[in-house]
Formats: C-alpha cells, sequence, structure tokens
C-alpha cells in the first residue's frame, strides 16, 4: 500500500472538498484565539472609517490556515479577492496587470511571498505604501515612465519562512500574524465540523483519534478524515467509530504519536546514518531525497515542537523520546539513560 503523504492530500476531487469544507467567516474559524480576535478589531476598524484593512502577513508552516484568512478577511471586509503566489510572479509586468484591477478594498493574496523575485518585490513597495507603481513605456532612448495611481487594497501575504523576507518588505505590513500548531481540542472542532459539512458520523473518540494524529494540522486532520472515510464506508456501516479509525490510521502509517512515514524516516535516519547528530538541515534532507527548504518548512517545526529533534549551533540532534519512539534506545551513544550493563 502506498504511503499517505498528507503534504499533498489536497489534489483532484478533495480540492473540491476543500473549497466546501474552508470556514467563510471568522466565527467559523477554529483556534488561533488571539490572531482571530485581533482581526475582527481591525477588520471591525476599517469598516468603521470606511478604509481597506492595513496589509497583512501570515506566517507559519503549511496548512494552518493562512489562505483561509485570506479569503476570510476578504469576505468579512465584504470584497474580493485575487490569488497569485511569489514564484508565479516573474516580472514586475505580471504584477502591475493584477495591481491595477483591483477594486478599493480588495484583497490582493500572495502566497509564499518570501518567493518572489528582487525585481518584483521592489516594484510591490510604491504600490503597498502609496497605491501608485510606475510603468515603464517604451524602449531604448524613448523609454519613460509613468505613474499610475491604485485603488486602495489590501495585500495579504503568506509565508512558511518568514526569516527569508527582507526587512524593507516585512516593514510594510501593518499587521503580522504567527501561526501556530493547533492543539487537540481545536482539531476536534474542525474535525466534527468538517464530517457534519460531508454528512458523515463520527464519534467523539474517533475524532480526538484523529486530531491526535494529525501533527496539529486542520489541512492534514480534513484529509485525514476523508481517509478515515472511505474505510468506514468500504468497511463498515459509513459511520466512524474508535475501531474503523485506529484500523484506517494504521493502514495509513501514521502512527500513534501523528507522525507520518518521513517524519519516521527523518528520525530514523538521524539515528542510524547519523549516530543521533548533530547533523546539518542540508546534509539530513539530502540523505531522505527532501528538499532541504520541504525538510525545514513542513517537517521540522512540527518535530522540533513535539520535542523529537532539537536544534543545536552545531546541527540537529535527536532526542531521547525519538530513541523511544523508534525502540533504538540501545543505540544512544551519549545518553545518560543507559545503565551499564557490562559489569
Ligand atoms: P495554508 O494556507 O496555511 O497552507 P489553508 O488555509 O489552505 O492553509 O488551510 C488548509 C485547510 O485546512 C483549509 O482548506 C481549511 O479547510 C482547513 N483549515 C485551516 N485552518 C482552519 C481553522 N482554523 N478552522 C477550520 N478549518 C481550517
Amino acid at each position: 500500500m502506498q504511503d499517505f503523504d498528507p503534504h499533498s492530500a489536497n489534489e483532484g476531487k478533495d480540492k473540491d472538498l476543500e473549497g466546501i469544507i474552508r470556514p467563510r467567516e471568522l466565527e467559523d474559524f477554529t483556534g488561533q484565539g488571539e490572531i482571530v480576535s485581533n482581526l475582527r478589531v481591525y477588520i471591525q476598524a476599517a469598516k468603521m472609517r470606511g478604509e481597506s484593512l492595513d496589509h497583512t502577513l501570515f506566517n507559519g508552516p503549511p496548512g494552518l490556515g493562512k489562505t483561509t484568512l485570506a479569503h476570510i478577511i476578504a469576505n468579512e471586509m465584504g470584497s474580493n479577492i485575487k490569488i497569485t503566489s511569489g514564484p508565479v510572479l516573474d516580472r514586475p509586468g505580471d504584477l502591475a496587470g493584477l495591481l491595477t484591477s483591483l477594486d478599493t478594498g480588495d484583497v490582493l493574496f500572495i502566497d509564499e511571498i518570501h518567493r518572489m523575485s528582487p525585481e518584483v518585490e521592489e516594484y510591490l513597495y510604491s504600490a503597498m505604501e502609496d497605491f501608485v507603481i510606475d510603468i515603464m513605456i517604451d524602449k531604448g532612448p524613448g523609454a519613460r515612465s509613468v505613474r499610475i495611481n491604485l485603488n486602495p487594497f489590501t495585500l495579504v501575504g503568506a509565508t512558511t519562512r518568514s526569516g527569508l523576507l527582507t526587512a524593507p518588505l516585512r516593514a510594510r505590513f501593518g499587521i503580522k500574524c504567527e501561526l501556530s500548531y493547533y492543539d487537540t481540542a481545536d482539531l476536534v472542532r474542525i474535525i466534527t465540523r468538517s464530517a457534519g459539512i460531508l454528512g458523515v458520523e463520527i464519534d467523539g473518540k474517533a475524532a480526538s483519534e484523529i486530531a491526535m494524529r494529525s501533527r496539529g494540522t486542520p489541512r492534514i486532520a480534513n484529509a485525514l478524515l476523508r481517509r478515515v472515510r472511505d474505510f468506514a464506508q468500504v468497511m463498515g456501516d459509513g459511520r466512524i467509530d474508535i475501531g474503523i479509525a485506529r484500523y484506517a490510521l494504521d493502514k495509513l502509517r501514521i502512527d500513534t504519536m501523528g507522525l507520518d512515514s518521513i517524519d519516521n524516516k527523518i528520525l530514523r535516519t538521524m539515528i542510524m546514518s547519523f549516530n543521533g547528530g548533530p547533523v546539518g538541515a542540508g546534509t539530513l534532507a539530502t540523505a531522505i531525497g527532501e528538499d532541504q527548504g520541504t525538510y525545514e518548512e513542513v517537517y521540522e517545526p512540527f518535530l522540533i515542537k513535539e520535542g523529537f529533534i532539537i536544534r543545536t549551533p552545531r546541527g540537529r540532534k535527536a532526542t531521547d523520546l525519538s530513541y523511544r519512539h523508534l525502540g533504538l534506545e540501545n543505540l544512544r551513544s551519549d545518553g545518560p539513560e543507559e545503565p551499564n550493563t557490562l559489569f
């Protein structure tokens, strides 16, 4: 059976379901309490003043709700949203077309904003600050630039690597929000709500089992719910109880700590090939056949948060928890935990 890859479990038909499940109002957005309550105030204040909302930056690992919040902002402001992403915006001209098409108060959402080219980024500065852009007309000696006024808009940027944003870009966002991983109770709420929308019956125990194995991430929680639903339909009567949830999650090779097969591969490689570390992120990523950015953005933050890996000045190290989790305590070379059994 092919391993479940929750990070790309967002294709085809599932994508349509995403559209249905995605909360449209702040009211339906679970968790991230402080961010939600602050946004509520900022949105209300902007509406009272009849202004567009300040430019807003969301930072955090994939699947935590950055895109959802951008949609919610547009919805709550009663405006339209245009969506693009950093790597897609090749030339300033691409951006100019988008910016001039925005109506007053519209939201321009730029995903992966840290991956914009420096040229495009620089072009964005005057648009963000003064709602104007300069467009070059003609080439060669006749070239001249024409200033164009834009309608006041809100730029919503999302990034998984805020450390890669330049200081001038970061400074142009009036609102900055750091999204964090969700706790089990919030994920239970999200799963229960999604199950309701999908018309699936699920009991509390099953919802918490799925929640605990979702890496603190709503996108994964929803993806697991859909897969467990498949098992419930084929192997049972369609209802999700704890038995079917556990069975399906085991089949999907999501272990009891919520780690998927790549997480486990990372820990195993650290221990078996690098003696538990310290090992550099680049070396480790190469050893597991992943891109370093993906390793650092998608996998490592959760493994660090859960205490499986620590960062040291000399590189990443596997913790006691990793050795125990994989049943490899006997390979621990420097741990004080091992009793001396030689004599
Ligand atoms: P990101 O842009 O951070 O990668 P998304 O906004 O695309 O994440 O969220 C992924 C999916 O998870 C969404 O389609 C939505 O269904 C769900 N989701 C995210 N955050 C929440 C939340 N706080 N409450 C309910 N569902 C959520």
